[in-house]
């Protein structure tokens, strides 16, 4: 499981700054999604060969009691209280605040590992940027800055030092084998996501049931269907009871994430018998974002009316429709209609992820788009698209070399990433491009 580094601290202190920064060579590529980026709050990053989360907990401003702030508060504690290590950011420029001080309480009673940072460094002495902090009893602070990135990737190695240090040894966490496919079955609470298990899970053979929980109370769920192996991991929200899985009440952000990270395909799913929610699109949001390959199951499609089910297509079709790469699966886990399509298309999905493209190949289907639309000029420029070769998988990412590229603008790269998503075939996955200009 990757650590998760959650970023507190009150409003302006530099947390998007620093959460940028961290996540950067992503942001690249998520941009390019209409409509998403605006708030972005979780992201994946890397420091040299080490994967992490980060969660920017926003501002941390005092909140009503209920309602959509409430929510906020709440999952703010709760991404907290699940984090690995907490990066708790204070404002160098500014010095002390009382502020600074009711968050300190908060983060004590989490209880919670705190790294006491102290941000907007750049160009001042090491004891004269600290020195007003000692008082919060934090230990030694650090100081960065995030704009300038001093200090950025010595904090994060830290940062995972010390959340490695936390975990305990957990031998049979080394010892889990692959077992096919791992899927993420992903959702808000009530939209059947644990009937989906145990339909899945009774119908076929569990491999090897009785898989001890680890500390962090993760489920892995190796199950066999049709000759084919596959494991479901750590869904959230899901408890195991004797033989049955069941539901829990309460939404983890961070499970949700770290189980959409660790999955080779994630199942999103969807209740036919209610609207499209906000939390429905978050969650969308974060799958989009780690470029996972996926699936949608709308489920309980059992028992409504054909206008009904027209009217729930219309509101898919418009809140989410960011996710058209994907295909869409009407099902019911409780009476198990659809699922056999639905386990095809995980396949699919998979296989699309993990695709091998050769670079003759990708160069040709390259030339083809060029030959059919080729880029406009910016000004006096043509940009000049010569080949292509594949850069990852899972997602794919499909890089571009040639000259003028800066030149090429959104569309012309929607319409290649069309156009390649056609002529390979790729359903389910995203597919990302990128472009880099020779010298
Ligand atoms: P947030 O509200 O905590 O997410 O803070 P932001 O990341 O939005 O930053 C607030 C302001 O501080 C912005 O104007 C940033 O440009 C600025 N800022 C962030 N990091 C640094 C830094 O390292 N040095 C300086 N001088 N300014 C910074
Ligand atoms: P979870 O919170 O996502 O794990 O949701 P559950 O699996 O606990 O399901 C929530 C409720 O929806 C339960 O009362 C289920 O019986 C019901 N439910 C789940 N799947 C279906 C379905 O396909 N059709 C109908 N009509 N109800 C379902």
């Amino acid at each position: 499981m990757k650590p998760v580094i959650a970023l507190v601290g009150r409003p302006n202190v530099g947390k998007s700054t620093l959460f940028n920064r961290l996540t950067r060579s992503r942001d690249a590529l998520v941009a390019d999604l209409p409509g998403l980026t605006r708030d972005r709050h979780y992201g994946e990053g890397r420091v040299g060969e080490r994967p992490f989360l980060v969660i920017d907990t926003g501002g941390f401003e005092p909140v009503a009691k209920e309602g959509i702030m409430h929510q906020m508060a709440l999952q703010t504690k709760q991404a907290v209280a699940e984090a690995d290590i907490v990066v708790f950011l204070v404002d160098g420029r500014q010095g002390l605040t009382p502020h600074d001080k009711t968050i300190t309480d908060f983060l004590r009673k989490s209880g919670r590992p705190v790294m006491l940072v102290v941000n907007k460094s750049e160009g001042m002495r090491y004891t004269a940027v600290v020195a007003d902090f000692y008082e919060l009893g934090l230990g030694e602070p650090y100081s960065i800055s995030s704009a300038h990135g001093d200090g950025v990737a010595d904090l994060v190695e830290e940062a995972l030092d010390l959340a490695f240090a936390q975990r305990p040894e957990d031998p049979e966490e080394l010892e889990k084998t692959d077992h096919g496919i791992k899927i993420a079955l992903v959702g808000r609470p009530n939209v059947g996501k644990s009937t989906l298990i145990n339909t899945l899970v009774g119908e076929e053979r569990v491999i090897a049931f009785d898989m001890p929980g680890t500390t962090r109370d993760s489920i892995e769920i190796p199950f066999e269907r049709e000759g084919k192996q596959y494991t479901l991991i750590d869904t959230a929200g899901i408890r195991r009871r004797g033989k049955v899985f069941e539901a829990i009440e309460k939404f983890s952000v961070v499970k949700t994430l770290q189980s959409i990270s660790e999955a080779n395909v994630v199942v999103l799913m969807l209740d036919a018998q209610q609207d499209i929610s906000e939390q429905d699109a978050h969650i969308a949001g974060f799958v989009l974002e780690t470029g996972r390959a996926l699936v949608i199951a709308v489920n309980k499609w059992d028992g409504l009316r054909s206008d009904e089910r027209d009217e729930i297509k219309i509101d898919i079709d418009r809140k989410l429709d960011f996710l058209s790469f994907a295909k869409m699966h009407f099902i019911s886990a409780l009476k198990s209609q659809g699922i056999g399509p639905l386990m095809k298309s995980v396949d699919a999905a998979y296989a699309a992820a993990m695709c091998n493209l050769s670079t003759p190949k990708l160069t040709r289907a390259l030339i083809e788009a060029v030959e059919k639309q080729e880029p406009r000029r910016k000004g006096s420029i043509r940009p000049k698209l010569r080949y292509a070769h594949q850069g990852g998988m899972n997602p794919p990412v499909i890089v571009i070399h040639g000259n003028a590229l800066d030149a090429v603008g959104e569309p012309y790269k929607r319409y290649l990433e069309k156009h390649f998503r056609d002529t390979f075939q790729l359903v389910g996955t995203p597919l990302r491009i990128e472009l880099r200009t020779g010298k």
